[in-house]
């Protein structure tokens, strides 16, 4: 049985948002449907202006813990902002954006903003994209794939970033992670996450094939995602 707002959620996927004014609009690069942070319930912290930004990459990640879907996704986001709020003395989320393992867009701290990290290396520039699961024991869902990179190309478009600002995590602070788990990072290291999101810039739908299991890598899909709040 759908509570009020996961049905609230599933009618606003059906009915994009509409773009924000920004630097660059595009009808070639749609903005894709995003549950906005107070669509979501989201109640941040104010962020110090010291901590203000320009986007310059795009950093991908993974939860790095395993996806079991006992809680909604949208559960999911609230707890890590009350965590981080309690535990870390972050204001806000730790990322920009998070991707249910459906695929469905939650929207995080603003970009203007720099994120939050555990590790150490250089956090302004970063808009932080993070997907639901552990890819080092699971594989991702390919709508939360085609989400990813969906969402990555109307960034890159968006803040006239080039795909190659597009990077893992561990690509950023190398030796300290290996975010966002190897399962996603082949599609960093082939050059497939660009090669989709160049066709999206191009203004074309590429066919969103995740490919088999890697040899030394998980065989077990993330599960589905349980409505329940
Ligand atoms: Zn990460």
């Amino acid at each position: 049985m759908k509570s009020p707002i996961v049905a609230a959620i599933v009618a606003l996927l059906a009915s994009p948002v509409p773009a924000a004014e920004g630097p660059s609009e595009s009808p070639t690069v749609p903005r894709p449907a995003i549950v906005s942070a107070s669509e979501w319930g989201s109640k941040p912290q104010p962020i110090a202006d010291a901590r203000k930004q320009t986007p310059k990459y795009v950093t991908i990640h993974h939860a790095g813990v395993l996806w079991e879907a006992k809680v909604a996704p949208v559960v999911f986001v609230r707890n890590m902002q009350s965590w981080g709020q309690k535990e870390k003395g972050w204001p806000d989320l730790p990322y920009h954006f998070l991707i249910a393992p459906d695929g469905t867009i939650f929207e995080g701290r603003p970009p203007s903003y720099e994120p939050e990290s555990n590790t150490k290396y250089p956090l302004s520039g970063n808009i932080g994209v993070e997907m639901m699961g552990d890819f080092g024991r699971q594989r991702p869902d390919p709508r939360q794939i085609a989400s990813c990179v969906k969402l990555t190309a109307w960034l890159c478009h968006h803040y006239r970033l080039d795909p190659a600002q597009v990077r893992g995590h561990k690509d950023a602070a190398p030796g300290l992670t290996d975010c966002p788990g190897k399962d996603f990072d082949r599609y960093l290291k082939n050059g497939q996450l660009r090669r989709w999101v160049e066709e999206m810039l191009a203004g074309n739908a590429p066919a969103i094939d995740p490919g088999p299991p890697l040899p030394d890598g998980p065989t077990k899909p993330i599960p589905a995602t349980v409505p329940v709040n």
